[in-house]
């Protein structure tokens, strides 16, 4: 579904992406892990198009996002949804409205016909009773349901999420990681994951992919990749976090 190929980015003399190839198959979930500054988000911030590669080629789903014309990157950008490490919802709007306005602004539906699909998704992220409200009123967990939930109502083929619960406090992470373990079990959606829940991505995920220094120096099932890692870096980086 997802397939970079000889992916290079570079900021100034810094290249932070390096010839990187990967591919993600439909309905997978995989997981980016890997030193910080290792280019992971940035893997991300190219496939929602805010950022652009110096070299190499994107597709998904079969469509070139890189290089292609601006009218094919707006197609293929609304197969993808993105869930933000600070939660980036609308902070004069309504729970509801956060949810309604891109599915009715991009993708033309009707307004009941979002509001019932908003509705439903508050329900799958345990807010029903928060439809009302303004963000600003909700803890920082039940912000991030919201932009989760705003992120499913695009119906996205691909929803990407950057380091969802980073900004949180700790006692409302689970809270979140248990919303998208249902979405993992529940839905065919395609995920590809920056996160440093290592239980997380070793419950979510069919591959785990540890980055350094702009490449993928191993990958594998999660049970290989944190049971038996092969290479130095990666058990070096896991005896640091775990
Ligand atoms: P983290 O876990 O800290 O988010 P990461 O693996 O996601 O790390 P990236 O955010 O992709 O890493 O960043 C990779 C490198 O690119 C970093 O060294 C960062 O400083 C640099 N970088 C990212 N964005 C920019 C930018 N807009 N301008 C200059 N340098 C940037």
């Amino acid at each position: 579904l997802i397939r970079l190929e000889r992916v290079t980015k570079r900021f100034g003399a810094h290249t932070v992406l390096d010839q990187l190839d990967f591919s993600v198959d439909a309905g997978r979930h995989v997981t980016l892990i890997g030193p910080s500054g290792s280019g992971k988000t940035t893997i991300l911030r190219l496939l929602m198009t805010l950022t652009q590669p110096d070299e190499g080629t994107i597709t998904v789903d079969g469509q070139a996002l890189f290089p292609a014309p601006e009218k094919q990157v707006r197609e293929v950008r609304k197969k993808i949804g993105m869930v933000f490490q600070h939660f980036n919802l609308f902070p004069n709007m309504s729970v509801l409205r956060n949810i309604t306005e891109a599915p009715v602004q991009v993708l033309g539906l009707a307004r009941d016909e979002a509001e019932a699909r908003a509705r439903e998704l508050l329900e799958l992220v345990g807010l029903s009773d928060k439809l009302d409200a303004r963000p600003t009123r909700l803890s920082g967990g039940q912000q991030q349901r919201v932009a989760i939930a705003r992120a499913l109502a695009m119906r996205p083929r691909v929803l990407l999420l950057d380091e969802v619960t980073s900004a949180l406090d700790p006692e409302l992470v689970a809270g979140v990681l248990d919303v998208l373990r249902d979405i993992a079990r529940g839905t065919d959606i395609t995920m590809l994951c920056v996160t440093h829940e290592m239980g997380f991505a070793r419950d979510i995920s069919d591959q785990v992919l540890m980055f350094d220094q702009g490449r993928v120096v191993e990958s594998g099932p999660p049970e290989k990749i944190f049971g038996d890692p092969e290479q130095e870096r990666t058990r070096d980086f896991l005896s640091a976090v775990l």
